[in-house]
């Protein structure tokens, strides 16, 4: 079948390709423990569904506005000045499917062919696959390990150019966990002022931070103007499943990207976003029970990987992700690379992991090898899994 020329140049979430194979092999009757889940493993809080099935029963069944109903725009533009200290409107708020549509629309409303958008590498590797759909450069910015997955200044610098038109940030980080300082982000801000740049701020993990404070680039002087924020209730009240999310910029970008949900999706369903409206005017404390569960297994999950010879694990400031580095365990098993070794662990040992190519294109000065654990399972799957990573690199 012959598709249109664009079709080739989108990508795809590699991490589903593991999944897919997890699936498989405990159908086959194998039993595996799996650290490849992207999602909260926790269930969405009462008070939530039901402000949904009211909605529901009040039939609230019908189309919505496209950038949302405007009670939980109104509401969102309340939490983020709560939460990030900016004067938001309700004009400036866009609800999408999920917070993904957010950086898909932002994309295509603003970047022509041949601009080039700086994004984070190793990263959610949808920023690639856009940018590249769009006709867009993707310029891939190396996060360093040793700054605890933050980029370096100077190395940032030296990436724009006349023809840069955005930089995508993401903190707290999916792979690394890692989270910018608000020193970062003056660097960010700076290139942004002086050479008139956007800024896509990908905020989806910031409510899941444990060596803060988070800061949202927004926040900082003159950009608010250049900045969409993204952020979503996915992660924060483990709503994956419900698809919805939002973004927060200037009035006239927020009308360009409803158009592009007018043309697409043309709103969110309009139960939901009642949901929507209880998550974040309802009690918090399940997200606060959600994320001192996190902080505990973050503990366990860095302190266990420290322990096998061969791995070296950062703790991450947030999100529910490690990314230790496996370079000399491959090196002594006389695996290639992170790909052979996720492929050996998941065979031979039952446990899923995601490689370090599931996370964007890796440059050739990229000489260490790393693998992605997701901490948002139990505690106990925890333990048995960090025993057979122990098992199996043991020397
Ligand atoms: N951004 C990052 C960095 C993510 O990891 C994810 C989900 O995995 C998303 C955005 C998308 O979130 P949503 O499920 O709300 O579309």
């Amino acid at each position: 079948m012959r598709f249109a020329e664009r079709m080739a140049r989108l990508g795809t979430e590699n991490a589903f390709e593991v999944l897919a194979e997890v699936t498989r092999l405990r159908a086959e009757g194998r039993e595996i423990i799996s650290f490849a889940i992207g999602e909260p493993d926790f269930d969405t809080p009462d008070h939530i569904k039901e402000a949904c099935i009211r909605a529901l029963r009040d039939n609230q069944t019908h189309y919505a506005p496209s950038a949302g109903i405007p009670q939980l725009r109104q509401v969102i533009a309340e939490h983020i000045r709560d939460t990030r200290g900016i004067a938001a409107d309700p004009e400036e708020v866009v609800v999408t499917p999920g917070a993904k549509p957010i950086l898909y629309f932002a994309i295509h409303a603003l970047v022509d062919p041949g601009d080039e958008v700086i994004y984070p590498n190793p990263g959610f590797p949808i920023y690639e696959s856009v940018i590249r759909f769009v006709g867009g450069t993707p310029v891939p910015l190396p996060l360093v390990e040793e700054r605890d997955f933050a980029f370096d200044a100077e190395r940032l610098r030296s990436l724009v150019t006349p023809r840069t038109k955005m930089i995508i940030l993401n903190s707290p980080h999916n792979p690394t966990g890692g989270l910018l300082s608000r020193a970062d982000l003056e660097v960010v801000a700076e290139l942004a002022a002086a050479h008139d740049l956007w800024v896509l701020s990908d905020e989806i993990y910031s409510r899941i931070v444990y060596d803060g404070p988070f800061t949202s680039i927004a926040s900082l002087p003159g950009m608010k103007e250049r900045t969409i924020l993204l952020d979503g209730f996915s992660k924060t009240y483990a709503m994956t499943g419900w698809r919805l999310g939002y973004g927060v910029m200037p009035a006239a970008l927020a009308e360009e990207v409803a158009r592009l949900v007018t043309n697409s999706a043309s709103c969110v369903n309009t139960f939901v976003q009642y949901g929507g409206i209880a998550a974040l005017t309802g009690p918090q404390e399940p997200v606060d029970r959600m994320v001192a569960e996190f902080r505990a297994r973050r503990k366990m999950m860095v302190d266990g990987l420290n322990a096998i010879p061969g791995v070296s694990c950062r703790a991450p400031g947030g999100a529910f992700y490690v990314y230790p580095n496996v370079t000399r365990a491959c090196q002594r098993l006389g695996l290639a690379d992170g790909r052979a070794l996720q492929q050996y662990l998941l065979h031979e040992h039952g446990v899923a992991v995601l490689p370090r190519t599931a996370f964007g294109s890796r440059a050739a000065e990229e000489t260490e090898e790393y693998v992605r654990l997701s901490y948002a399972t139990s505690r106990e799957n925890i333990e048995r899994g960090l025993a057979r990573i122990r098992n199996a690199l043991a020397p």
